[in-house]
């Protein structure tokens, strides 16, 4: 899918004009609404990794400060978890993260919240700043600090055990 409008409402009451191409907020928006920009990732030297999501602020673990907290939105379509065994599975998708045993999130389409551009620490030898929680009650997951991060410093998540039983084919990487 192609770059699609900015979900932000602006304070005067109308929806950003501006495009993404890559998830759900404009460059604009994403710093305003969650203090991160999308640059090209260091996880893996070369940048091979393609992009990642930086800190354009300090933020603390959920015990540190409060109101400076991180919190990033992993959205997406909700599929059955079963549908990662078939042949295929997810459609391929290396977007999905296993919310319970039944069901899954796939931040697969472009317009899903920018958790979706955090790259994961396994197998690149960095150590993850965040963590990847499902959240029951909503039936969504969000990706939250687990220590300080400094301006500039690339947001890393660790999928844990959710993620990786639906994506065996990239715990070799
Ligand atoms: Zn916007």
């Amino acid at each position: 899918m192609g770059p699609q409008r900015c979900s932000a409402v602006r304070p005067n009451g109308q929806r950003c004009k501006k495009r993404t191409p890559r998830c759900d907020l404009c460059f604009q928006h994403m710093l305003q609404e969650f203090g991160v920009y999308i640059a090209p990732s260091q996880v893996v030297p070369g940048g091979a990794a393609g992009l990642g999501v930086f800190a354009a602020r300090s933020f603390s673990p959920p015990k540190g400060k409060k109101g400076n907290q991180l919190r990033l939105p992993y959205t997406g379509d909700r599929v059955a978890t079963r549908d990662g065994k078939l042949p295929g599975g997810f459609g391929g998708s290396h977007y999905v993260f296993q919310l319970t045993r039944e069901r899954s999130i796939d931040a697969a389409r472009t317009n899903s919240g920018v958790g979706r551009m955090v790259n994961a620490a396994r197998g690149s030898g960095k150590k993850p700043n965040e963590y990847l929680c499902p959240d029951g009650k909503k039936r969504t997951a969000s990706i939250v600090a687990t220590q300080n991060i400094d301006p500039g410093d690339e947001i890393i998540v660790a999928y844990g055990s959710g993620f990786w039983a639906t994506h065996p084919q990239e715990e070799a990487k």
